[in-house]
């Protein structure tokens, strides 16, 4: 079957950029199954680029993936594909998961799958291009006549079952390896932590309520030989990005990575939880090639920090990581978030005092986002903070939440300041000047 997989994307470069592994890992499976899978990635409702890709591919059918920060785009791109081009849409991604009945009610959406799609979609589309009844597949809710059918959760893959390779040439050379020729890999899936700003948390419950290993670490072998596809594959490949929370630091594992990565080594960037780094796990990491560590640092109020986001990261952990980090010479990045709940003049000083004691060598500073599904935006729903401002917003660097402790101006600014004061020291006392004036 021809699929046409639909992905809206931010309207401008994302740090991230726009390579999905889910989207890639779901192509791999698709052909796998015998399947002709396309992409297309939408940044807005270009209906002249969605005719003549429904034209090219001429798909039978249509599978978006749907990210919480687009779910006004994907309505729009639904109810085109469903109105104009007559054809059948599942969505899957991280929205369907965890807001599934929103998902299902948008115009021309059959169904939709919760947690991993790698094996939900194919067997759904095998049934269904055999004729027979596809309702009862596993991980998907469907619209019928009589109701909504909520099958459960599909089974996630263990490691040995995960595919080695996701088909990447369904994006373009340079949405696979970045300007700077970095290209990112996922180490592992799932995650054992509950921190209060992520819907893996949720994720996480639907899967524990079944039983079933959520957290899994990929064979060291399908991470060698993909890097080897991914070398032979794009020639402006020059380092890695291994992306997911953290990158696993025990002992072992890193051992094994190091000798699996001696032969063919690439400098490459990693994050890691801070609470997790130690001294010898930073020069292990150095040993592999390792040159950079991303640490989430998310805010300098420890109230914030773990009493509301869950993170159980005290100071001292912080900048005992960033230490290690220094001193087996690895680059850090301090990632931090402004417009929190709870966020005040007070806290983002206690972030930027912070920042100010850790000295990354760089902040990634982002407006806070609340995403649907986690206990953080339910602790914003049931304050009243949300304030209808939605996505759009959010892309342009607004907050979409109506704190009564600091309002979305001064979210804005502290967010393009931030970084570049840690840069220069010496314009703290400017910055304070304009703490003094928003507060
Ligand atoms: S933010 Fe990271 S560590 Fe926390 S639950 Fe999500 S994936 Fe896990």
């Amino acid at each position: 079957m021809k699929v046409l997989i639909i992905q809206p994307a931010p309207p401008k470069p994302w740090p991230e950029g726009v390579y999905a592994d889910e989207v890639a890992r779901l192509g791999a499976r698709l052909r796998e199954a015998g399947h002709e899978p396309s992409l297309l990635v939408l940044a807005d409702l270009d209906e002249e680029t969605l005719r003549l890709k429904i034209a090219d591919v001429r798909p039978e059918h249509v599978v978006i993936f749907l990210e919480s920060y687009h779910v006004a785009l994907a309505r729009r791109i639904a109810e085109l594909v469903a109105n104009r081009y007559y054809l059948p849409i599942i969505i899957g991604g991280p929205h369907a998961t965890v807001a599934p009945l929103e998902t299902l009610s948008l115009i021309g959406v059959e169904g939709v799958v919760l947690g991993e799609w790698d094996r939900a979609v194919p067997r759904y589309l095998e049934a269904r291009s055999r004729g027979s009844d596809y309702s009862a597949t596993e991980g998907f809710w469907f619209k019928t006549e009589s109701g909504t059918v909520r099958n459960p959760i599909a089974a996630p893959e263990s490691p040995d079952e995960m595919v080695a390779v996701p088909d990447r040439r369904l994006y373009s050379a340079d949405q696979v390896v970045d300007a700077a020729g970095r290209a990112t890999l996922h180490p592992g899936r799932g995650c054992r932590s509950y921190c209060a700003h992520c819907q893996m948390d949720l994720a996480a419950g639907l899967y524990e309520e079944r039983q079933m290993i959520f957290e899994r670490r990929r064979p060291l072998a399908h991470l060698v030989q993909e890097i080897a596809w991914l070398r032979t594959t794009y020639p402006a490949l020059r380092r890695l990005r291994f992306s997911g929370c953290g990158f696993p630091l025990d002992e072992a594992y890193l051992k094994e990575f190091a000798v699996a990565f001696a032969a063919a080594p690439l400098p490459f960037s990693a994050r890691v939880k801070p609470a997790d780094l130690d001294a010898r796990a930073a020069a292990q990491l150095r040993q592999a090639g390792c040159d950079e560590l991303e640490l989430e640092v998310l805010s300098g109020s420890n109230f914030i920090r773990n009493e509301i986001f869950n993170l159980d990261l005290s100071e001292e952990a912080i900048v005992r990581a960033f230490a290690a980090a220094r001193g087996a010479g690895l680059r850090t990045t301090a990632l931090v978030q402004v417009g929190l709940p709870y966020e005040t003049v007070v806290t983002v000083e206690q972030t930027a005092n912070l920042l100010r004691r850790l000295v990354p060598d760089q902040t990634e500073v982002r407006v806070y986002y609340p995403l649907p599904g986690t206990k953080a935006y339910e602790l914003c729903r049931e304050n009243g903070w949300l304030s209808g401002r939605g996505e759009a917003d959010y892309f342009t660097g607004q907050s979409t939440l109506d704190l009564p402790g600091l309002d979305a101006g001064a979210i804005r600014r502290y967010a393009t300041l931030i970084p570049r004061m840690v840069q220069r020291p010496k314009g703290w006392p400017l910055l304070g000047w304009l703490w003094g004036r928003s507060s």
